[in-house]
């Protein structure tokens, strides 16, 4: 297999990083290292199969090297992760932004034709210069539609 310098030079980072787990890890009662040695797993696996989907990528001729930014770099495992991350992540925001989203969009208000106690006059066909009483209401705009209204009063 091909490992680029960057990938053995993490690897080494993340070897070390384990050795020193391994050092501090006696010094935790039994179940925090219960606990550490969950997450040294997962991250050490996560970070291997990253590493490894990098070489995968190199060695792949349907890839380009190239960064995003389009200028003449080979892409390093660090813009591969950030990359891989912001891939991951997508369009996801904070809870501030999913907040916001929560509020009623004019656009998203659901329309249904609901019974009236009273008759009124259906728009559309007013605007069509027809005269028509009806007792249905669009539970979403407020206005009285006829049934075959319905649905044209909706397209604009
Ligand atoms: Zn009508
Ligand atoms: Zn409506």
């Amino acid at each position: 297999m091909v490992a680029s310098p960057s990938v053995v030079q993490n690897y080494n980072v993340k070897m070390n990083g384990v050795d020193k787990a391994d050092q501090t890890r006696t010094e935790y009662p039994t179940y925090r290292m219960c606990k550490r040695w969950w997450t040294y797993i997962f991250y050490f696996l996560l970070d291997l199969s990253i590493a490894n989907s990098f070489i995968l990528m190199k060695e792949s001729p349907n890839h380009n090297l190239k960064t995003n930014t389009g200028k003449n770099k080979v892409r390093s495992l660090l813009s591969f992760r950030m990359n891989l991350a912001k891939q991951l992540t997508g369009n996801f925001r904070g809870s501030r932004k999913r907040k916001r989203l929560s509020n009623i969009d004019p656009q998203e208000v659901e329309h249904w034709p609901c019974e009236n106690d009273k008759r009124g006059r259906c728009k559309q066909c007013f605007s069509n210069k027809v005269r028509k009483d009806v007792k249905i209401k669009c539970s979403g705009c407020d206005v009285f539609l006829c049934l075959s209204c319905f649905r044209e009063f909706h397209k604009k």
